[in-house]
């Protein structure tokens, strides 16, 4: 296979290192690595690079853009047929792309709104029906652990409401929940608060055991306090 410019060379490197940062930091915690998933974050990258992660073992990949995810899922499944590989949603979904998002992606982590529960139930039943997907959508409930608007989430006390209305929906899956740590304070401080939440959606709701945080500059702090997938871009692609 023809790697001309060495694309795949690096990125076989920085996958490297970010399992063994992966590795480290759940040993740190106490933690069996495997418990942690890696969701390669590939907003503005090529389908040719995905195809690489592909064949270096990734398949979980995640897109802030619905437009960009479909074209590159697409293209994708032209590069690899067949690949067995799961689309997530990590940014801002405005409600009039949630029809286009339940045609191609597994899931939407960034779910802050009960308006947008509503419409990904109702574009995840009519993508059903249409035989466009075969299983609920999963979600995750995103949390805003500083109230910045327009990075997305809810607040702390909307949060566990929300989690019921997702549960009680008919064509989604209630995953867990997400959060981006805020910019300016405490990475850590913020993930702890982020467990403790966490832990209460799940004592309603056994199955939404998935915690994702942590990003390319955060994810040793997030994986101390119980992240099971770090979303990671920049360490393993470049700088966007
Ligand atoms: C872009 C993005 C990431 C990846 O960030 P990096 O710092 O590049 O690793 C993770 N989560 C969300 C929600 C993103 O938008």
């Amino acid at each position: 296979m023809t790697d001309p410019d060495g694309r795949r060379a690096a990125l076989a490197r920085s996958l490297d290192e970010v399992r063994a940062r992966i590795d480290a930091a759940a040993r740190a915690a106490g933690r069996d690595p495997g418990g942690v998933a890696l969701l390669a974050v590939t907003k503005t990258w090529p389908a040719a690079d995905v195809a690489h992660l592909v064949d270096l073992g990734l398949s979980a990949f995640g897109e802030n853009k619905e437009q960009e995810g479909a074209a590159k899922a697409a293209e994708l499944a032209t590069l690899r047929p067949g690949a067995a590989v799961r689309w997530r949603i990590v940014g801002r979904l405005q409600r009039n792309k949630a029809r286009n998002v339940a045609r191609w992606a597994h899931a939407v982590d960034s779910v802050d709104s009960a308006r947008l529960v509503d419409a990904l139930d109702r574009a995840a039943g009519n993508a059903r029906e249409a035989g466009e997907r075969s299983g609920p959508l999963s979600v995750l409930v995103q949390v805003s652990l500083d109230d910045a608007p327009g990075r997305g989430g809810a607040s702390l006390a909307e949060v566990p409401a929300l989690a019921d209305r997702v549960a009680q929906s008919e064509h989604l899956s209630l995953d867990g929940v997400m959060t981006v740590a805020p910019q300016y304070s405490d990475a850590a401080e913020a993930f702890a608060t982020f467990a403790e939440l966490a832990q209460r959606v799940r004592a309603s709701h056994p199955g939404a055991a998935t915690l994702s945080a942590g990003m390319s500059g955060d994810l040793e702090a997030a994986i101390e306090h119980g992240s099971t997938c770090v979303r990671v871009g920049t360490a393993l692609l470049g700088a966007r």
